[in-house]
């Protein structure tokens, strides 16, 4: 269960797999999309959630797909949330939009009620040096949620060198200030409680002594959304 993965409490499903390497990655256990994680079939899928169902209903929650890259199984994501809404529980998924926008990705789109994206940075050269990945799938795919209008609420983790600069906040503020749909902006301040699993991998991050901002950071880099009229979440 969960309370920060989209309304109310959700039962959060974690996909196995991820084309991103995010220098300041909790998961990196979950890069590999043949290792570890289990394989599961939407009825099976459905008959253990369902024990949650009474959470949902007293808190307006339902189901999170998260990661990894949950866009990866889209395929799957779609036969999974066409189950959900054929019993009216509610879907989000939480991407870093790292996939192509192909028909299977609006396929799936038709049965998510909320998009949870996290965008790494607007800026690409840094987006690259950050994560090993442009950030054109992310951008087209906010572009497409606008023209169906998909309500969205966008993630950003803020980590020195990378986020944490208020000229970069401020062209994220004003390039997010063209998309109307999105309901919520968080801003999430980098921790290291994932250091261990990288260690344990055998990986090295150039973030691996990386501190967590401080408060007053967060507090002025949320002013600079604030200023732009966005919906601002509280941070924690
Ligand atoms: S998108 Fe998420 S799972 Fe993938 S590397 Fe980045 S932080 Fe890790």
């Amino acid at each position: 269960m969960g309370a920060v993965d989209g309304p109310g409490l959700r039962s959060v499903v974690f996909f196995q797999g991820c084309g991103l390497r995010c220098q300041y990655c909790h998961n990196p256990d979950t890069w590999q999309a043949n290792q570890g994680g289990e394989l599961w079939d939407v009825p099976l899928l459905m008959k253990r959630l369902k024990a949650y169902a009474p959470y949902w209903k007293a808190s307006g929650g339902g189901v999170t797909a998260s990661g990894g890259e949950p866009l990866l199984q889209r395929r799957f994501l779609r036969e999974w949330f066409t189950a959900c809404k054929a019993e009216q529980i509610h879907t989000t998924v939480d991407t870093a939009g790292f996939c192509p926008l192909d028909d299977d990705l609006k396929a799936l789109l038709d049965v998510t009620d909320l998009v949870i994206l996290d965008i790494k940075h607007l800026d690409n050269t840094k987006h690259r040096a950050l994560t090993g990945q442009d950030n054109h799938h992310a951008l087209a795919l906010l572009d497409y949620l606008r023209e169906i209008g998909k309500p969205v609420w966008i993630r950003q983790v803020i980590v020195s060198p990378y986020t944490d600069s208020q000229s970069d906040m401020e062209a994220l503020a004003t390039f997010l200030r063209g998309y109307p749909n999105i309901q919520r902006v968080e801003l999430l301040p980098y921790h290291s409680q994932g250091r261990y699993k990288w260690e344990k991998l055998g990986l090295v991050s150039e973030l691996a002594e990386a501190e967590t901002p401080s408060r007053e950071t967060m507090r002025t880099l949320t002013q600079r959304l604030a200023e732009q009229g966005l919906p601002i979440a509280a941070v924690s």
